[in-house]
Order: structure tokens, then C-alpha cells, then sequence
């Protein structure tokens, strides 16, 4: 009996429909026949088949044994064990909630401009601006703001130098599968790409590796984590920031998260709203999501602790230590152990924990049992 091949028809019936799906895109931009394209109307944030044949969850391709899309998928069959095992050697331990890494610091940009417009200390942004100054990468997909930003609407989009990661940088607690913008670069000539994005986008650059996905998993060479528990759909400005505060979005400023929602507009007023009134808007793709700490990504970053404008950093691979010793030989960060807040780190591993337990019981064992 040959292998079996598993293709689009088995990711739809077993992550597209189930739940699983992050919405992350891995498929899409994995797919060589373009029949794959992305759903992000109406909080939706899901991958659609587009061929002219049979139904959704049908590809005629896949018929002939095409399995790209499979292979993309951070969510399909063992994905955890798999990238873990590629990446680290190993499957990690009970107690490694937050899974396998080699340091963890706090760190900040040194350039203020960067320290500024960063969400917590502008260190993803730093890493950028390295690793594009030093032809480490030649492009980054990341999230902007559509139009003038006065929506809200988070958009993939990609950088290429210091005023696009200026641009792009802080953080929107709504989807952007940065993943998206993968095309924008490779016709824009990008050979060496990173990905920023939460743990579901983060996972992405390892599932291809591990599962030989070819070109695009050879372009994506970075990967830059950025700790989450959930995104929000769209709708939550108008249905309870306006409706129930009367903060417009047009209005707001800034947005942040560390225990209540906290929004900055921009006559200077500054407004928390209760996470738990936030829970109804919880997007559905992060519903059984299992990874806080995005853990396949070479430096995962967070703001969770008592140190507001430093950048929580769990340095997790080579290459990760590689960068974060040149920013810091080149002054371009501040770093301090991870030891002056180990409260942060605690609370890093509970949260990763309580993410663990979404993992349903009918998928397979391993991101549920790990530590839960
Ligand atoms: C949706 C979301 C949820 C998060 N939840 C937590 C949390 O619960 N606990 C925690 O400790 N940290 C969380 N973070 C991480 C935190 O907000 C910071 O992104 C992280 O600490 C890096 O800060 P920085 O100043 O170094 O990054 P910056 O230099 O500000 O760079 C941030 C990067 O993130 C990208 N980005 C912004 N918004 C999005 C988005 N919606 N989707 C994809 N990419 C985006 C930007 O384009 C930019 O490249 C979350 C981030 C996001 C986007
Ligand atoms: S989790 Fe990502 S790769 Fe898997 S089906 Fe959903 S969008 Fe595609
Ligand atoms: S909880 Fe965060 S990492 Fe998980 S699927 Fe949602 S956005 Fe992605």
C-alpha cells in the first residue's frame, strides 16, 4: 500500500471545520495552484477553496496527490510533536508549559524612536531593523492599520525598512494573518523572509520545515513570536467600546492589554474596560487555541509583567541567540535577566497552561496533555 496522501480534503473535514482552525493562512500560501484564498469577512478569518470543482472541501489537485497544504498546517494531526521534535531535537517535558527555550530576559530598543511607537519595548521592532540592515532578512510580513487607521481594520502587510517598521509597529488585539503578505514579498524579490505573528503564525515556518514544504518554507527564515491568549472580532468597536463606553474608534490611539482592556484616544483620555465584558467578541479561531507563548518561533516576545515598556523575550533557538547577542553588541537593545521580574515568568507559564486546557479532548493528545 502506498502512504496515504493527506491533502486539502482532509485539513478541511479535520481543522477547517472542527474548530482547530487558526486561521493563520499557512495553507494558502503553501498551496502552488492557487485554489486556496482567505476569508476575512465578517470575523470569519478562514481559509477558502476557490477552484471551480466539486464542493469546499473538495481540490482536484489533491485528488492527484498534492499535499501542500497539509504540510503548512499548524494545527493538522501531531503538528506540536513534529515541529518540536524538528526544532529542538526533542518532544518537550511536562513541566516546560511555555515549551522549550534557552533564555529568558527582558529587553528594550536603545533607539527611542523604535522604544516608542513599540508596544512594550520595541524589541520585535529592533530585531527587525538588524536583521534588515545586516541581510539577514530582506522582508518581514507584518500588521498595519488599513487606510488613514482611523478603522482599526489590522491588515498583513510587509516591511522593508525602517519607516515601514515604524509604521507597523505596537500591537492590535484583532486578527492580521501576516502570514498574507507573503506573495507582496516574494514579488517584491524578498529571498530571506521573517515572520512576525502570534503562536498560531509562528508555527508556520516550522511545520513547513518539518514537513518538507518546499520553497516558500525555505524563503521564511525568521520567525518572531508574539505572546497571546486571544484576538478579538472586528465588531468589538462598534458592539461594546461604542456602544456601551462611547469610545469611537476613529478616536483611539493606542490599545493594550495587562489585565484589563486599556485604550488610550486621542484627546489624552485614557479608559479601562473589564477583559471579562471583552470575552463575547473572542475570535472563534482562538477557541481552541493551545499556545501562548508562541512556542515554535526563534524569539517569542510579551509585555506581561511589572516592567511596562521592556519586552519580555523568550529566546528559543540558535539563530535567536545569534541576533539577540548582535543587537546587543551593536547597542541597539538594553537587556536585563529575566530574573528581575520572576513574576512575569510565572505568570507566563499559568497563562500557557490555562491555554493548554482548550485543546479539545477529540483532537490529538499531545498540546492537551503537556503540562495541563
Ligand atoms: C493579538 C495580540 C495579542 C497579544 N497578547 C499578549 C498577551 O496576552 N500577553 C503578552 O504578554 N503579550 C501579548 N502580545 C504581545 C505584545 O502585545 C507585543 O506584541 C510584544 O510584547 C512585542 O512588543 P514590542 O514592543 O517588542 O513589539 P513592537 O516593536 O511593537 O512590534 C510588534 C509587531 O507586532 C506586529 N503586530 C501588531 N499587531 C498584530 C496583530 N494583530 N497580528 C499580527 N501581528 C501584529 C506589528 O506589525 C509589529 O511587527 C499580544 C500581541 C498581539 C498582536
Ligand atoms: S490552521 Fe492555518 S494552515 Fe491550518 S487550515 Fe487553518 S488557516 Fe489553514
Ligand atoms: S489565541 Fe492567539 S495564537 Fe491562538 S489562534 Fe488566537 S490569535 Fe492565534
Amino acid at each position: 500500500m502506498p502512504p496515504e496522501k493527506f491533502s486539502w480534503k482532509h485539513l478541511y473535514s479535520e481543522v477547517v471545520t472542527t474548530g482547530l482552525c487558526t486561521g493563520c493562512a499557512g495553507c494558502v500560501i503553501a498551496c502552488p495552484h492557487d485554489v486556496l484564498d482567505y476569508d476575512d469577512t465578517n470575523g470569519r478569518y478562514k481559509p477558502i477553496q476557490i477552484e471551480d470543482f466539486g464542493g469546499a472541501g473538495d481540490c482536484s489537485h489533491g485528488d492527484k496527490a498534492c499535499t501542500s497544504c497539509t504540510r503548512a498546517c499548524p494545527r493538522f494531526r501531531d503538528w506540536e510533536t513534529e515541529v518540536d521534535e524538528f526544532m529542538f531535537g526533542r518532544v518537550r517535558n511536562e513541566d516546560e508549559l511555555s515549551g522549550v527555550y534557552k533564555d529568558i530576559v527582558l529587553a528594550r530598543a536603545a533607539d527611542p524612536v523604535l522604544h516608542e511607537v513599540g508596544q512594550d519595548g520595541g524589541l520585535v521592532s529592533a530585531i527587525l531593523l538588524h536583521c534588515l540592515d545586516e541581510g539577514i532578512i530582506d522582508a518581514a510580513l507584518v500588521s498595519y492599520l488599513e487606510g488613514d487607521g482611523t478603522t482599526w481594520k489590522a491588515k498583513p502587510g510587509v516591511a522593508r525598512n525602517r519607516e515601514d517598521i515604524i509604521a507597523s509597529a505596537g500591537s492590535r488585539y484583532t486578527y492580521s494573518s501576516n502570514t498574507l503578505a507573503y506573495d507582496e514579498a516574494v514579488e517584491g524579490g524578498a529571498e530571506n523572509i521573517a515572520l512576525v505573528g502570534m503562536g498560531c503564525q509562528s508555527s508556520i515556518p516550522g511545520i513547513m520545515k518539518a514537513r518538507k514544504a518546499g520553497k516558500v518554507a525555505r524563503r521564511i527564515t525568521l520567525s518572531i513570536g508574539l505572546l497571546c491568549s486571544k484576538t478579538f472580532d472586528d465588531a468589538i468597536f462598534e458592539e461594546l467600546f461604542e456602544a456601551k463606553y462611547g469610545l469611537k474608534k476613529s478616536e483611539m490611539r493606542k490599545m493594550n492589554i495587562k489585565g484589563v482592556f486599556q485604550i488610550w484616544m486621542k484627546n489624552g483620555d485614557y479608559h479601562e474596560i473589564p477583559l471579562k465584558e471583552c470575552h463575547g467578541w473572542t475570535r472563534e479561531g482562538c477557541n481552541h487555541c493551545p499556545d501562548f507563548a508562541a512556542e515554535h518561533a526563534d524569539i517569542s516576545t510579551g509585555g506581561i509583567g511589572a516592567f511596562n515598556d521592556w519586552t519580555l523575550t523568550v529566546v528559543r533557538t540558535d539563530l535567536g541567540r545569534e541576533i539577540m547577542g548582535a543587537l546587543l553588541a551593536k547597542g541597539m537593545i538594553e537587556v536585563r535577566p529575566g530574573d528581575d521580574d520572576p513574576g512575569a515568568i510565572e505568570l507566563m507559564h499559568k497563562l500557557a497552561k490555562r491555554s493548554r486546557k482548550r485543546w479539545p479532548e477529540t483532537a490529538v493528545a499531545a498540546p492537551r496533555l503537556i503540562g495541563a
